[in-house]
């Protein structure tokens, strides 16, 4: 992996921006810097063949100052520990930052699910859960799905986890399906956590989010969703959307309910009747207020942030734009949101999954986005007020660097306080 692309050498690099900011105890700093535990695990499991193959799983906890550790679990061929340490440190700011009492991990194991069948998916999951269950559990490390992870795994994971401690454990894991305990509205939480901070940023830049023009890039469980709650909850127009064969762009705006009956039946959104298709790249350029990206990561760099006419960039998907594009987009006046407060009602949810479970008093989906608004508008303010105080002080910041220093003020205060430093 180049050094300038390895995640986890970006994570460390945004933090000491941050920290160069705020100026933070040189302690506090590197104690962050580094995960406080690094577990690599094999893992033996049964083929359909017969066989035993032996995977390699990570499980990584960088901090957990302010509460449990929280993060997803990844399957993937490329999967590595870099990666996971990386996501394991974003988890911890994105946590800080919705102010929710956990701290950051993330998980991950060396697998190719494409060419697995369920049983030995089961057998590497409960594998992975036997591995790695002494150092997880409600009150130490709650896991939840991520990439090519599924509500099914975690309820294999939840199953083998209570047979090894004796009990019925749902709280050790979220992401769950509503059968075992898990939470209404955590489907589309994280696209509803993005909407509720595009209607704050919008009001914020006095704009009016009924007349907003949208382009969307992706559209699977995040830009689906995105999509629709846009028009169901503001009116917004989506002007353009694309998923992995190129976009379509209708200046009067795309009928939702229409997309998602294209897309079903011709599995591509440029079958869409009578829209002009475009490129990914030519979506991203479009002069639209508002753009959603929500699909992968690296989608705006150096080579085409110039291009970039949004007014606002609504980061759902994970690092959409690389560090150089974000210091062009900030030089350019656009306000680039970053993910890890745009997309955090997906954890969020998993919070309010794992709280209901662990009171056992379960909540109806109006209770779960109503408490999801209040967190995530707190979450919006926070960076912004953050800014105009640097601001103030002279300090021009991006609101990447200002969420940063939101979420690293937090875990840094805890652990000064309990002693750490
Ligand atoms: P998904 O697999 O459901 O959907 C991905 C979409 O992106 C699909 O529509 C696919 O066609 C499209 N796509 C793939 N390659 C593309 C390309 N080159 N150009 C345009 N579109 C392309 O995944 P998802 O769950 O929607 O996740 C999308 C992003 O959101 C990821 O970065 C993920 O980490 C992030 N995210 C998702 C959640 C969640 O709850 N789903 C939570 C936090 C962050």
């Amino acid at each position: 992996m180049k050094e300038e692309l390895n995640p986890f050498k970006i994570s460390q690099a945004q933090l000491d921006s941050a920290a160069e900011i705020m100026n933070l105890d040189k302690a506090a700093h590197a104690m962050l810097r580094e995960p406080m535990r690094t577990l690599t695990v094999n893992i033996p499991a049964r083929m359909r063949d017969g066989t035993t193959k032996t995977f390699t799983g990570f499980r990584v906890q960088y901090n957990d100052a302010r509460g449990p550790c929280k993060g997803g679990i990844r399957y993937h061929p490329a999967e590595n520990i870099d990666t996971v340490k990386a996501l394991s440190a974003w988890m911890t700011w994105k946590c800080s930052l919705a102010n929710i009492p956990y701290g950051g991990a993330k998980g991950g194991i060396i697998c190719d699910t494409k060419s697995m069948n369920d049983t030995e998916l089961e057998n590497v999951s409960r594998g992975y859960i036997r591995s790695i269950g002494r150092f997880i559990g409600p009150d130490k490390d709650v896991p939840a799905p991520d990439v090519y992870t599924t509500p099914q795994i975690m309820a294999w994971m939840m199953d083998e986890y209570s047979k090894m401690v004796g009990h019925n454990e749902f709280g050790v894991i979220t992401g769950k399906p509503l059968e075992i305990w898990g939470s209404e509205g955590r489907g589309d939480s994280t696209a509803m956590g993005g909407m509720f901070v595009m209607r704050e940023a919008v009001k914020n830049m006095k704009m009016d989010v009924k007349k907003a023009k949208i382009a969307v890039q992706g559209f699977g469980n995040a830009g689906m969703y995105a999509f629709g709650l846009s028009k169901r909850l503001f009116r917004s127009k989506v002007v353009a959307v694309s998923d992995s064969q190129g976009g379509i762009y209708v200046e009067g705006g795309i009928d939702y309910d229409k997309l998602v009956e294209v897309k079903k039946k011709a599995g591509t959104v440029q079958a869409y009747p009578g829209a002009e298709k475009i490129t990914n790249e030519k979506l991203l350029e479009l002069g639209v207020d508002v753009l959603i990206p929500a699909a992968l990561e690296n989608q705006i760099t150096a080579a085409n942030a110039d291009r970039i006419k949004a007014k606002l960039v609504l980061e759902l998907a994970n690092g959409p734009v690389t560090p150089d594009a974000d210091a062009i987009l900030f030089e350019k006046g656009i306000v680039d949101l970053p993910d890890f407060l745009v997309n955090s009602g997906g954890v969020i949810g998993s919070y309010f999954e794992w709280a209901q479970n662990i009171s056992g008093y379960y909540w109806t989906a109006d209770d779960v986005y109503g408490k999801l608004d209040t967190i995530m508008t707190k979450s919006y303010k926070s960076v912004a007020d953050t800014q105009k105080q640097y601001a103030g002080k002279g300090k021009k910041i991006s609101p990447r660097m200002a969420a940063y220093i939101v979420a690293v003020s937090r875990v840094a205060a805890a652990m000064k306080t309990r002693g750490w430093y």
